[in-house]
């Protein structure tokens, strides 16, 4: 259970949320970790996060590490066979974000996550930009060939600790952006235009402090859009808000996203 900070929720932070969405009707919604630690997945930065524990873990997701150690790309294969993503089911949260786009509000679902739960929840995955990438591909550094996951992690499980690219013997690596890489041009200009276009930007269990998604907040600020964002303790962005809502996730989301007619 994901432990909270804040003594109790605002209702009437809640409600003022949801005034909010329900007078909304181009909304971007940017997620991170946090969506997801209901379904089982730790977050990197929280309060129990994977690096918040052990520091040494982010080595994993370095690009020169990861190039330069093997030991370091075993460990990485070791991990994401033991993913909790791959029994994770989506949550409250998810589908709160799935309701939305029923209703016609959601212009585009930017996820810092590479777990693949939106898409699992239902959310359209034409409207959801990875802007760190998928773990259910894998790329190689070399060619750029891309794979299911799901064969390379059976050529681990079959005995090849570090399995190298059957077109070219490069280095294979999930199909996320580690630290040191550069995002996908094209997902970062949907992302930014996205948030030009907003009317309000709810952004959902992200530290906002990754960037250059997190400059989504300000950039939609001046262009007009209002601010929601809802986590379990202070972000980077809280400034900028005009409603923030602390509290768990997928117990507010769907209060929040309900709109009238769950009151
Ligand atoms: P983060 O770990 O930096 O921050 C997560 C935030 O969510 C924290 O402030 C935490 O307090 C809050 N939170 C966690 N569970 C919550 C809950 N149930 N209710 C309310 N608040 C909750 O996450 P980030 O900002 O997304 O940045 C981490 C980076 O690591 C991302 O770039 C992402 O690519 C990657 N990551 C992804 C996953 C995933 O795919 N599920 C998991 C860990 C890390
Ligand atoms: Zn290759």
């Amino acid at each position: 259970m994901y432990f909270m900070h804040s003594q109790t929720t605002s209702d009437d932070a809640i409600q003022a949320a949801a005034t909010l969405v329900e007078a909304s009707s181009r909304i971007v919604a940017l997620t991170g970790a946090g969506i997801s630690t209901d379904s089982g997945i730790p977050d990197f930065r929280g309060p129990n996060g994977v690096w918040t524990r052990d520091p040494e873990a982010e080595k994993q997701s370095t690009i020169s590490h990861y190039l330069s150690d093997p030991a370091i790309r075993e460990r990485a294969w070791r991990s994401r066979m033991d993913h909790r993503a791959w029994s994770a089911e989506p949550n409250a949260g998810h589908r709160a974000l799935v309701q939305l786009e029923a209703q016609r509000k959601l212009l585009l679902l930017v996820t810092q996550n590479i777990d693949g739960l939106h898409q699992e929840a239902g959310s359209d995955p034409e409207r959801i930009v990875e802007i760190h990438g998928t773990m259910r591909e894998v790329a190689c550094l070399d060619c750029g060939w891309r794979g299911p996951m799901t064969e390379t992690l059976d050529r681990v499980r079959a005995g090849e600790p570090d399995p190298p690219c059957l077109v070219c013997g490069g280095i294979l690596k999930s199909a996320t952006i580690s630290f040191g890489q550069n995002l996908v041009a094209e997902d970062v200009d949907r992302a930014f235009a996205a948030a030009e276009a907003a009317d309000l930007i709810l952004a959902v269990g992200s530290t906002l402090g990754v960037y250059p998604v997190a400059n989504m907040v300000p950039v939609g600020v001046r262009a007009g859009a209002s601010i929601v964002i809802v986590n379990g303790e202070g972000t980077e962005m809280d400034d900028l808000a005009t409603v923030v809502v602390r509290g768990s996730i997928s117990d507010v989301l769907p209060r929040i996203v309900g709109g009238a007619a769950s009151r």
